[in-house]
């Protein structure tokens, strides 16, 4: 067995019951797992408040993971979410193999038995407090998931591919789905012979790469502006360094726009996170002279770098993107809920459109679709096409795909 088979970790989810539970039936679970808890040396608790389940494993990591698996397959319950684990030295629960609470419907009141000890200043009780208090309680509701209906559809397009270079770019639109349309297209580097940006840009360094990335655009903008329609806008990437590569870069993207017929308002530019480094006054001050054009700045990848939330302290983009790696499988996370949620509610405080990159599944698209979230980018909707857009037929009915 490994080692960290062996570490003791608390598990808690929260679901919602598919049917009408009593206190009885309550008991039932409770008596019914008491065996198997004993016999494996699970302990812990479950709150029920009338329509959701917030249960709390604790045991050796192996033994909660195979558990949780299993009640995961429990047809009473739906929604279910891992709200957190974690690694503790010891148990809170220690005496109960399985404690069953019923958390007052109405008032959402939680309170604990005197017979219960747990450390008030503790997080388990911050964690049991937060479901009490009516926190994990943000899943769509059968009848809510059945009014959800959206449709977008577009045909595929392409465009001859330019001419007399290696270097191309695919399309990939970002979709507002509470309007029903492609609201941008971003455009991603490739290679004639297939080349990915990673393998394409690695292989170049600082100012070679800067000058190449800058270069390149011409062929994105050109591109770019042969398949977008005047409501739309282009997003391009860029490298932070490529920004101060120019004493102005915004003179040098005017010009490619002028060429191909775009507006300043149209153009996106987008700053990987990870790369922008905030003591670096010279990009900042790019970024002001760009903007002063009329282009705009969007933080790429938000999340997934080291700039963070500091970064948005100082910093106001004209749009954030979330990182795939924060909503990737969103809808049985807790973590990721929790700071979605706390993003979004950031960018709709400052007038600041949120994208999330990366949607993959109808599932993750419903759950964030219900917490307000209106623009998508991911293989859901469309993959990148090489020089085109590849055909868009989201459509969804009573909360299911056509
Ligand atoms: P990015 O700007 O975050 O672009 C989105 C990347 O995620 C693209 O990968 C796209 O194919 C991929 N993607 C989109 N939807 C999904 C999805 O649902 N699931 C998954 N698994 N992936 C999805 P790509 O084209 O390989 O680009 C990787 C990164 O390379 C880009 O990430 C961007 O940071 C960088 N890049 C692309 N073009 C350029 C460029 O012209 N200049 C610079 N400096 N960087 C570029
Ligand atoms: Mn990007
Ligand atoms: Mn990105």
């Amino acid at each position: 067995m490994s080692g960290a088979a062996l570490v003791l970790k608390q598990l808690v989810y929260r679901s919602k019951a598919t049917a009408k539970f009593s206190e009885d039936d309550l008991l039932k679970i409770t008596s019914d797992s008491i065996p198997f808890n004993r016999e494996n040396n699970i302990t812990g608790i479950l709150l029920f408040d009338g329509e959701y389940f917030f249960q709390v494993l604790e045991g050796k990591s192996d033994v909660v993971h195979a558990l949780y698996e299993h009640i995961k397959g429990d047809s009473r319950h739906t929604n279910i979410v891992k709200v957190t684990e974690l690694v503790v030295h010891k148990r809170d629960f220690g005496e109960w193999l399985l404690r069953a609470l019923t958390v007052n419907e109405g008032s959402r009141c939680y309170w604990l038995p005197p017979d219960l000890t747990l450390n008030r200043e503790g997080r388990m009780f911050a964690l049991l407090n937060s479901f009490a208090s009516g926190r994990w309680r943000n899943c769509l509701s059968d009848s809510e998931r059945k009014s959800i209906s959206a449709k977008i559809t577009t045909a595929a397009t392409s465009i001859a591919q330019f001419e007399n270079s290696h270097i191309q770019f695919a399309f990939q639109p970002i979709i507002d789905t509470f309007k029903g349309k492609i609201t941008s297209l971003e455009a991603l580097i490739r290679s004639d012979d297939g080349e990915f940006p990673e393998a394409i840009l690695d292989c170049l360094d600082g100012e070679e790469k800067y000058k190449f990335d800058l270069e390149s655009k011409a062929i994105a903008i050109a591109q770019g502006a042969k398949l977008l329609n005047p409501s739309q806008s282009l997003s391009i990437n860029l490298c932070p360094g490529a920004m101060t590569y120019l004493p102005d870069v915004g003179e040098y993207l005017c010009k490619l726009l002028g060429e191909s017929g775009l507006k300043p308002e149209q153009l996106v530019l987008e700053v990987t996170e990870t790369e922008i480094i905030k003591e670096n006054d010279a990009f900042f001050e790019a970024v002001e002279r760009v903007r002063s054009r009329g282009i705009k700045i969007a933080i790429d990848d938000f999340g997934a770098g080291y700039a963070g939330l500091s970064l948005l302290a100082d910093f106001s983009p004209d749009k954030i993107k979330l990182d795939r790696k924060i909503t990737t499988g969103i809808h049985e996370n807790g973590h990721r809920q929790a700071i979605t949620e706390a993003v979004l509610e950031f960018a709709n405080a400052m007038g600041i459109p949120l994208v999330v990159e990366g949607v993959e599944t109808i599932e993750e698209w419903l759950w964030l679709q219900h917490i307000g979230v209106q623009r998508f980018q991911g293989f859901l909707f469309a993959k990148p096409c090489l020089n085109g857009i590849a055909e868009v037929k989201f459509k969804v009915d009573g909360g299911e795909t056509l």
